[in-house]
């Protein structure tokens, strides 16, 4: 019996979650959530983390019904992700490892989306498209990596749709993303937007720019509602995210596809995955809010994977870094 703790803070969640052999017993997380209009900054957001982590740490020990000494290893995100708050949480983490007399472990924070997936979905082998506010990449495992098969080569789909929201001034709660959703489902009339695949990869940058630029004239000529317009950014940028899926689909002969991540909960993306799953006799798996957005649980879950195939963290190794892409950590939990 293994039970681990994982703490989550690589951007506006700050997650601790418990998880025993594949149970989860606690996923508290606290959002920071901006004013219309405006996005989270890494100061800010790592003050966020630093006044509740107490509160959330609390509520998981409380939730699960459990004991530090019953906890049997710290996992925490590492990154990829923005520098301060990462850094605020691991802080939290190495906090809590000495004074409990724990080993720690460093996760990559797309690696407990996958591992997090395969757990609540019970999908083997998926093809997996991670789409959220900071990540878009879709990635299949093969010879003990997860490898990415093709990913934005410049901003995350999450964060074009954040920054739209933005244009529009739509709430930050629950998230910007939930918002855009709901309007979108409103929307009748079609915008034509640029549409940017490039081989196995997609950019999401010049098509935001694309509609920046229009949408304030678009919308004082009445030609197009704010619905119409969120209809046909979700459209577009999901339509690209399943062709890149697809043809990485193709390509591995797989017959599973998990989507992960914030974006993941959209149900508009999880309907267009379904028909493409479905034409090709492949069966889609996704999760919902508790687990696609970021959260603690992933972190322990894909750190008891880790720490039960033989994996920890030396104390003096438990750094953050912004930058760590999904394929370099090798799976040693996986055959
Ligand atoms: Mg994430």
């Amino acid at each position: 019996m293994v039970v681990v703790i994982g703490f989550e803070g690589s951007a506006n969640k700050l997650g601790v979650g418990i998880v025993k052999d594949g149970i989860v017993l606690s996923n508290p997380r606290h959002t920071y959530i901006t004013p219309p209009g405006q996005g989270f900054l890494p100061k800010d957001t790592a003050k966020h983390h630093r006044e509740h982590a107490l509160d959330v740490l609390q509520k998981a020990l409380d939730e699960a019904n459990i004991s530090p000494d019953e906890i049997d290893v710290i996992a925490y995100t590492k990154g990829p992700g923005m520098g301060a708050p990462l850094v605020s949480t691991a802080i939290v983490a190495r906090t809590v490892a000495q004074l409990w007399r724990k080993p720690m472990i460093a996760v990559n924070h797309c690696i407990g989306h996958i591992e997090m997936g395969r757990l609540i979905t019970g999908a083997v082998n998926p093809t997996v498209l991670y789409v959220s506010g900071g990540n878009t990449q879709v990635i299949a495992y093969s010879q003990r990596r997860y490898r990415i098969f093709g990913e934005t080569i410049d901003i995350a789909v999450g964060n074009c749709l954040d920054r739209f929201a933005r244009v529009l001034k739509l709430s930050n709660d629950p998230s910007p993303g939930y918002n855009i959703e709901q309007l979108a489902k409103k929307g009748k009339k079609f915008l034509e937007l640029p549409y940017v695949v490039k081989g196995m990869d997609v950019s999401f940058s010049g098509l935001l720019s694309f509609i920046e630029e229009r949408a304030p004239q678009l919308l004082e000529k009445g030609e197009y509602s704010p619905e119409d317009l969120c209809f046909s950014l979700q459209e577009t940028v999901f339509a690209m995210l399943i062709e890149i899926t697809e043809r990485a689909m193709a390509h591995c002969g797989s017959e599973e596809v998990l989507i992960v991540g914030g974006v993941g909960c959209n149900k508009r993306l999880q309907a267009m995955m379904e028909v493409m799953a479905q034409e090709r006799g492949a069966k889609l798996y996704a999760t919902d809010e508790r687990f696609c957005i970021d959260n603690g649980a992933m972190i322990a879950q894909a750190g008891w994977e880790m720490y039960r195939s033989g994996q920890t963290t030396p104390l003096k190794e438990t750094s953050c870094t912004q930058r760590f892409r999904t394929d370099e950590v090798e799976v040693t939990w996986r055959s």
